[in-house]
C-alpha cells in the first residue's frame, strides 16, 4: 500500500522562536493533494509546528486520508553512532535517546550541550563540531581544527547526495546537527500518538508516514521575492503529491535500516518531470446536486466557480516574455515607485514652505537633473531642479520656475508655498513590498510598466491554457468545401476559434466531427492529450444524434446543466481524460451566448486567472417585451440615442444578429415587463472580452 492522499513537507529548523512575520529559516509547511498544493504555513517555533502538524495529521485521518509527511533532516545518522550511544543499532533507540533529554522552550534549547555531552562520552574532539553560543561548551570544539571524529562523516546516502549537509555539524550556514537533535524527539512522540510508519525503517502499513526529504536534491535557486523555505515546501508537496502511485511505490522502495535514505535520489528527473506537470481537475468538478432541474443562471456560475482551479502549469518568464500571461503568484514590487523623493516639476527647490509675500533666497551653483544621485544643498539655498530629479537632501519643496524672478544669483517668488509643493514623495505611488500584480491577474501593458517601474524583472506566470475546438454534426462542412443538399458550413468552429484567441487562450483546431460515436471518442482521446480543454458544439442534448453527451455519459462523468436561460439549452459538462469538456448547444447562437455566459468565465479560472464578472449598467430601453418568470434571458442588443434597441428577431438561428449588436441585454430570472423608457441592463461586448 504506497498511495497517499496528502503530502506534506515540513522544512525544520532546529533555532529559537521567530517571532510573529513570517520569516526565513523557520519551519515552513505545505499540503498538496492531487498534485496542487495549498499555500504554505509559516510555523514560528517546534512547539507551534508540533500541534499544528498534530492537528493536521488528525484531521486528514478523519477524513479518511492517508498522510505521507516529509522532513529534511536525517532520520538516522552513519552507522556505529546508535550502538555505540544507546547500545543498540536501532535508529529508534537514538530517537528516544534524544527524545529523553532534549529541553526544548521557544528562546532556547539545550542542544549544543547535548552535543558536548555526547562527545566527552567518547572522550573525542567529536563526532559534534561547531558552537552556535556565546558560552563555550565543554566537549564541543567551535571548529574542526582538532576534530577527531569516531564515526563515518557521512551516512552511505550524503556520499551520493551532493552537497548535503553532515549531521555532526551544530552551527553555521546549512547545519543539520541541530535540526536532527531538536527535531528526532518532536518526531518520536507523533510517531508514538499517531502509530506512524517510519521510513525507510518500517514497512509503510500506517496511514501516516514519516519520509526524510532533502529539497535541495532536486530545487535550484527560490524565484525572486519568495521566501526559500516556503517555496521549496510547496515545490515538494506538489511534486510528490503529482506522482502516480508506482513512480512513488518504486521510490519508496529502500533499504538503509540503520542510518536511513534521502527520499527520490536517483529519482531527481521523475520528481523535477512531476514538478513541472499541471495540476489535474477532479472528475466529479461537473457534478450537479441531484433532483435539480432548472438552474438558475446564477447558482450555475457560481457552481463552476467553486469547483473550477487552475490547471496550467507555472513558471518564470524574463518581464518582457510574461506579457499577456497570467500571474501565478502576487508579484511584489522590488523596489519603490518613486524610489526617491523628486520634482515634479522643472523649477527651484529648497527647504520648507513659505508663508505670504515675497522670498528671496541665494541660488547654489549647481543643479540636479533626472538621473543624479541626490547631494546635500547648502543651507538656506535654493536649487535649480529639472522634472524628475531625485531632490537634493535638505530640500523638501519646489518652486515652478514660471512663478520666480532670477537676479544675480538670487531666486525671488511670491509666497504662499506649501512645504513639499510639486514634489512626489517617496513610495507614494508603491512601497518595496506591496502586492502590485496580484495572483490571476494578466500583464499587460498596464502592468508591466508597473513591475518595470517596481524593478521586477521576472514574473511567475500560468503557461497559456490550450483550448481544443471541434464541431460535430454529420450536416457539416468546413468553409471552402462544396456544401451539398442538407449540409451547412460549419460556423461555430470560427468564431469559438476567435472569442478563445481574445479570451488569451490557445486554441487547437480539432475539425468536424460527424455524428459517429467512434470519431467521437478518438477525437476526444486526441484532443485530451492535446490540450488542457475541449470546447465542442453541437451533440450536448440528449437525443439519438447527441453524441457528445452521450459519450461523456458513458465515460460516466457528465453533468447536463440544465440552466434556466435562453437562448440555451442543456450544456454537457464532463471530464475526458482530465480535460474539462464544455459542449454547448450546436446552435451557433446559443453557442456564442453560452461562451461569453459559462464557457468564458470556467476557462479563465482554468487559466488561473480571476473570475471574471462581464461589468453592464444600466439604460433605458427602446423596446417593449413581457418577460415570463423562471429564466434569465439574454437578448443581442445595441446602444443607440442612449437607449438599447434589440434585434427584432429572438430566434436563435439568427447568425446575423450577433453581428448587429454590440452587446447583450439581460433580462433576470423574475417576470419582467419592459417598455420603452424602462432601464434595462446591458452589457457591452467589450465586458466580455470582446
Ligand atoms: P445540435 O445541437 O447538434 O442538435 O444542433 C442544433 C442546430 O445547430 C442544428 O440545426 C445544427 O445543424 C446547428 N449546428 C450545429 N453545429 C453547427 C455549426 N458548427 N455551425 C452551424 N450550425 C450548427
Ligand atoms: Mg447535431
Amino acid at each position: 500500500m504506497t498511495g497517499f492522499d496528502t503530502i506534506l513537507m515540513v522544512d525544520w529548523s532546529g533555532g529559537n522562536d521567530r517571532g510573529p512575520r513570517p520569516a526565513r529559516d523557520a519551519i515552513w509547511a505545505c499540503v498538496a493533494r492531487e498534485g496542487r498544493a495549498e499555500e504554505p504555513v509559516y510555523l514560528r517555533n517546534r512547539q507551534v509546528a508540533e500541534s499544528w502538524i498534530a492537528d493536521l495529521i488528525a484531521a486528514e485521518r478523519a477524513a479518511g486520508r492517508r498522510v505521507m509527511a516529509g522532513f529534511d533532516f536525517p532520520f538516522g545518522y552513519p552507522a556505529g553512532f546508535a550502538k555505540a550511544l544507546t547500545g543498540t543499532a536501532s535508529p529508534f533507540a537514538v530517537w528516544d535517546w534524544f527524545e529523553a533529554r532534549v529541553e526544548d522552550e521557544p528562546k532556547s534549547n539545550n542542544r549544543f550541550d547535548l552535543a558536548g555531552e555526547i562527545n566527552r562520552r567518547f572522550s573525542t574532539e567529536g563526532p559534534y563540531w561547531a558552537n552556535g553560543l556565546a558560552r563555550d561548551i565543554d566537549g564541543l570544539p567551535r571548529t574542526k581544527a582538532n576534530y577527531a571524529n569516531p564515526f563515518p562523516e557521512r551516512r552511505e546516502v550524503e556520499k551520493q547526495a551532493k552537497g548535503a549537509f553532515t549531521c555532526w555539524q551544530m552551527a553555521g550556514a546549512g547545519a543539520v546537527g541541530s535540526q536532527v537533535i531538536m527535531g528526532l524527539p518532536v518526531l518520536s512522540r507523533l510517531r508514538r500518538r499517531f502509530g506512524a510508519s517510519v521510513w525507510p525503517f518500517e514497512d509503510l502499513a500506517s496511514d501516516v508516514a514519516f519520509v526524510e526529504i532533502w529539497p535541495s536534491l532536486t530545487l535550484g535557486a527560490a524565484p525572486e521575492g519568495r521566501i526559500k523555505d516556503a517555496w521549496q515546501v510547496e515545490e515538494v508537496a506538489r511534486s510528490i503529491s503529482a506522482l502516480s502511485p508506482e513512480q512513488l511505490s518504486e521510490m519508496l522502495d529502500v533499504t538503509a535500516p540503520e542510518e536511513g535514505w534521502i527520499f527520490g535520489l536517483g529519482f531527481e528527473e521523475d520528481l523535477k518531470r512531476a514538478a513541472a506537470l499541471p495540476p489535474r481537475l477532479n472528475n466529479s468538478c461537473f457534478a450537479l446536486p441531484p433532483g435539480l432541474h432548472w438552474t438558475p443562471v446564477a447558482e450555475a456560475l457560481a457552481g463552476l466557480r467553486a469547483r473550477l482551479e487552475p490547471i496550467t502549469s507555472t513558471e518564470e518568464l524574463p518581464l518582457l516574455d510574461g506579457v499577456g500571461w497570467i500571474a501565478a503568484r502576487d508579484i511584489t514590487a522590488q523596489r519603490s515607485n518613486p524610489a526617491l523623493p523628486n520634482t515634479a516639476v522643472d523649477g527651484y527647490g529648497f527647504a520648507g514652505g513659505r508663508s505670504e509675500g515675497v522670498h528671496t533666497l541665494p541660488l547654489a551653483d549647481t543643479r540636479a537633473a533626472a538621473g543624479d544621485a541626490p547631494a546635500a544643498l547648502p543651507e538656506g539655498k535654493a536649487i535649480r531642479v529639472l522634472t524628475g530629479a531625485a531632490l537634493p537632501f535638505g530640500v523638501d519643496t519646489v518652486v515652478l520656475q514660471e512663478d520666480v524672478t532670477l537676479q544675480k544669483n538670487q531666486l525671488s517668488f511670491r509666497g504662499p508655498i506649501k512645504k513639499g509643493a510639486n514634489t512626489r514623495q517617496a513610495g507614494e505611488d508603491v512601497t518595496a513590498g506591496d502586492v502590485v500584480v496580484p495572483k490571476g491577474t494578466r500583464i499587460g501593458a498596464a502592468e508591466v510598466a508597473l513591475l518595470a517601474a517596481t524593478g521586477v524583472s521576472n514574473v511567475p506566470v500560468h503557461a497559456p491554457l490550450r483550448v481544443a475546438v471541434l464541431s460535430t454534426g454529420s450536416e457539416l462542412v468546413a468553409p471552402g468545401d462544396a456544401a451539398q443538399d442538407g449540409q451547412i458550413y460549419d460556423a461555430n468552429r470560427p468564431m469559438l476559434i476567435e472569442l478563445l484567441r481574445r479570451f488569451g487562450h490557445i486554441p487547437v483546431d480539432m475539425g468536424i466531427v460527424p455524428d459517429d460515436r467512434g470519431v467521437l471518442s478518438e477525437t476526444f482521446a486526441q484532443a485530451s492529450q492535446q490540450a488542457d480543454a475541449i470546447i465542442t458544439s453541437g451533440g450536448a442534448s440528449a437525443g439519438d444524434e447527441d453524441h457528445v453527451s452521450a459519450l461523456l455519459k458513458e465515460a460516466g462523468n457528465m453533468s447536463l446543466w440544465r440552466v434556466a436561460v435562453k437562448p440555451g439549452r442543456p450544456l454537457a459538462l464532463g471530464m475526458w481524460d482530465g480535460a474539462p469538456v464544455f459542449g454547448l448547444p450546436g446552435n451557433p447562437v446559443a453557442a456564442m451566448m453560452c461562451t461569453l455566459i459559462f464557457a468564458r468565465p470556467a476557462l479563465a479560472q482554468l487559466a488561473g486567472a480571476k473570475w471574471p464578472e462581464p461589468q453592464g449598467f444600466e439604460v433605458p430601453a427602446a423596446f417593449s417585451k413581457n418577460k415570463k418568470a423562471g429564466r434569465s434571458e439574454f437578448l443581442r442588443a445595441r446602444l443607440r440615442d442612449g437607449h438599447a434597441e434589440v434585434f427584432p428577431s429572438e430566434g436563435s438561428g439568427r447568425i446575423s444578429g450577433l453581428s448587429w449588436a454590440d452587446g447583450l441585454v439581460e433580462l433576470p430570472h423574475e417576470a419582467a415587463t419592459i417598455t420603452p423608457g424602462s432601464l434595462v441592463r446591458f452589457i457591452p461586448f467589450g465586458s466580455f472580452g470582446l
